[in-house]
């Protein structure tokens, strides 16, 4: 077997040396963790699912035209991406009331807001996450206004994109958190998205019934939580065992 370099180890996936230069492999594990790593365990299974919607996901934002580091799945749990430097802040964008939104401003979760709303997260585990303006994002040299317009446009695309693809398979999209990445190629630079979409970082919930299908489930000590990531892939049609040219398409949902 041949032995890799592995680059870093976080808390849901692994990053190896690629096999062609400017390339990571993703390697998705099974672990979970919650509340700043102060909840921790396993979701059997998720890996594997969490590579294919990540995948799916990718591969349509694509088609419609968003830059992404995903460059092809290697196997059940590996996907080849590309090297970026990665831009220290996460995107969260919200369509509904939940989570942290929730308990900032007393409100409660399940509310539509009445427009999208985009916010910024310092990516420091020791800190906390702490919340960042444009103000701070500039002034401390994380990031150039135009990279930031370039960052708020690309997440409003692809929440827009996102949140038709996953009502049509009856599941709204409340939120999610992405992370971006400069791609250098020769003299240019481009914003790219640089992240897995999956589950663990998007808020999804059953569009009828309101049942919580992604990691809340985990962070809530609620049932049923492998059964919530394989509902997702289930409706999205992608089945953990195929391979990439058997994605059925999504089961619309009337
Ligand atoms: N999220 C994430 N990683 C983080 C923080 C948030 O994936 O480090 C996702 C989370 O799953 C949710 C959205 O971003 O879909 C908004 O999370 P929120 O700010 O409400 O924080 P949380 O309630 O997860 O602490």
């Amino acid at each position: 077997m041949v032995r890799r370099r592995q680059l870093f180890e976080g808390k849901a996936k692994v990053l190896f040396e690629g096999p062609e230069p400017g390339t990571l492999v993703a390697y998705f594990k099974d672990d979970a963790s919650a509340n700043n790593n102060q909840k921790q365990g396993v979701i059997i299974g998720k890996g594997v699912i969490n590579n294919r919607i990540s995948e799916y996901l990718m591969v349509r934002l694509g088609e419609v035209g968003i830059p992404t580091h995903f460059v092809r799945r290697l196997n059940m749990r590996e996907q080849l991406v590309r090297a970026v430097e990665i831009i220290p802040f996460k995107v969260v964008v919200r369509n509904i009331v939940a989570g942290s939104l929730a308990e900032r401003f007393g409100m409660e979760e399940g509310k539509p807001l009445p427009r999208s709303i985009v916010e910024f997260y310092f990516k420091d585990d020791v800190l906390g996450d702490p919340m960042v303006l444009e103000e701070h994002i500039t002034a401390f040299g994380w990031s150039t206004p135009q990279e930031i317009d370039e960052i708020m446009s690309l997440s409003l695309r692809i929440n827009d994109f996102l949140c038709g693809l996953f009502m049509g398979i009856g599941i709204k999209l409340v939120d999610f958190k992405i992370e971006f990445g400069r791609l250098w190629e020769e003299e240019s630079m481009r914003i790219i998205l640089a992240d897995e979409i999956s589950p663990d970082n998007c808020r999804l919930w059953d569009l009828k019934t309101s049942e919580k299908l992604d990691k809340d489930r985990f962070r809530q000590d609620l049932d049923r939580i492998e059964e919530a990531y394989q509902e997702v892939a289930r409706r999205l049609g992608i089945l953990p065992e195929g391979n990439p040219g058997d994605f059925q398409g999504p089961h619309l949902v009337q």
